[in-house]
């Protein structure tokens, strides 16, 4: 099965744009870990799984030999300019990537711009919390701001597959399940303004939120929850997708689909959370690539209790094209992995490996976004 992989499509159903501006080493090193602080003089993020597998496998992309030093990989890179990460992003084997363009986006490449650098067609996710906090700045009246952000909402949804909320980074997921009242939003839109100065408008307001995630449901769209594993600003004890219970509950037969990214360390609970709600799907992105070599336990994980309709691939790769490569990889390897050994265990036979393979790898996005019907930026 594992050969057999290399063949299948992917679709990478939540991932960010590359960086297109040359990178030193500390600006690299920052975007290869979720960590915040600069590794001590005399070590480097480097030495880590993700690290490791850079080395591994992308050095051979870019011409050198595998498990070159750090210092000649990034040379290598800085020589080749942006035709590493066009390397990169061709060799991984993705055929179609649905960007959230909602974090940093003014210093990555756009859905068109990726669809260029990586000859793949690309989609377009929007960020929740991201829309609200434009309508802010740009001086959005607190009373019209329910109507505007509605009205902002479906103009952005012509076009875009889905949408993203973060509400696990600004107010855990534990908050309260039920649509807040209008009045109730109204006073806190009210309030946030009142607080805002004159940078960037942060939300964290739990009743706007929940607005927001509402006013998502009521579109029948796609709706990508951050869960689990992120940086420092997350708090993760607060990220168990089991928090999204009662949400899920209440949304189960709204129309919306919820899509649970990342998960780790959480995949387990998430599988269950799959099997038992209709409108619940997850992946284990961003763990495939911090995990390495482990990350084919991660990936057979995530193919316990969850239905193989439920499973999505993900690489939630940002800013570096080397995750986008790996993501790729690691996940082909880890389902292959994963298949195989069922068959050597029960003797599934090859053509439903590949069956699920396909659903996993491509046809589940599909099906959950609503692909064959949505626009799309073409290579
Ligand atoms: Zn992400």
């Amino acid at each position: 099965m594992h050969e057999a992989l290399d063949g299948i499509p992917l679709i990478d159903h939540h991932c960010h744009g590359v960086m297109v501006a040359p990178l030193e080493r500390a600006a690299f090193e920052d975007l290869i870990t979720e960590s915040d602080w600069a590794a001590p003089e005399g070590t480097s993020h480097f030495d880590t799984q993700v690290g490791f597998a850079i080395r591994r496998y992308c050095a051979p992309v870019l011409g050198l030999p595998a498990f070159a030093s750090p210092d000649d990989y990034l040379e290598r890179r800085r020589e080749l300019g942006a035709e590493a990460s066009e390397r990169l992003l061709r060799a991984a084997g993705i055929s179609e990537y649905l960007i959230e363009t909602g974090h940093r986006g003014d210093e990555i490449l756009d859905p068109a711009g990726m669809a260029a650098a990586s000859a793949a067609s690309t989609h377009e996710v929007v960020r929740l919390e991201r829309l609200a906090e434009e309508l802010l700045e740009e001086g959005c009246e607190p009373r019209a701001f329910r109507t505007a952000f509605a009205r902002r909402l479906d103009e952005r949804l012509e076009r875009a597959v889905g949408v993203k909320s973060i509400a696990a980074y600004r107010i855990g997921l534990d908050f309260d399940a039920a649509r807040p009242a209008d009045a109730e939003v109204d006073a806190a839109v009210e309030a946030w303004a009142g607080r805002l100065g004159t940078g960037a408008a942060r939300l964290e307001d739990e009743v706007i939120i929940r607005h927001l995630l509402w006013t998502a449901v009521d579109r029948e769209r796609a709706i990508q929850f951050h869960v689990g594993y992120g940086d420092a600003d997350v708090d993760l004890h607060r990220c168990s997708p089991l928090l999204l219970t009662g949400f899920l509950r209440a949304t189960r037969d709204s129309g919306a689909r919820i899509l649970l990214l990342h998960c780790y360390p959480f995949q387990r609970e998430a599988g269950y959370l799959a099997q038992v709600f209709p409108h619940v799907y997850f992946d284990v992105g961003l763990a495939i690539n911090y995990t390495g070599a482990r990350s084919v336990e991660v990936i057979a994980e995530t193919l316990e209790l969850a239905p193989f309709h439920k499973i999505l691939f993900s690489s939630d790769a940002f800013g570096v094209a080397e995750l986008y490569h790996l993501g790729a990889l690691l996940f082909r390897r880890g389902l292959g992995h994963a298949l195989d050994a069922f068959a050597a265990r029960d003797g599934w036979p090859l053509a439903e490996q590949r069956r699920v393979a396909e659903l996993v790898a491509w046809r589940n996005a599909r099906r959950v976004y609503r692909l064959d019907a949505a626009r799309t930026d073409e290579a």
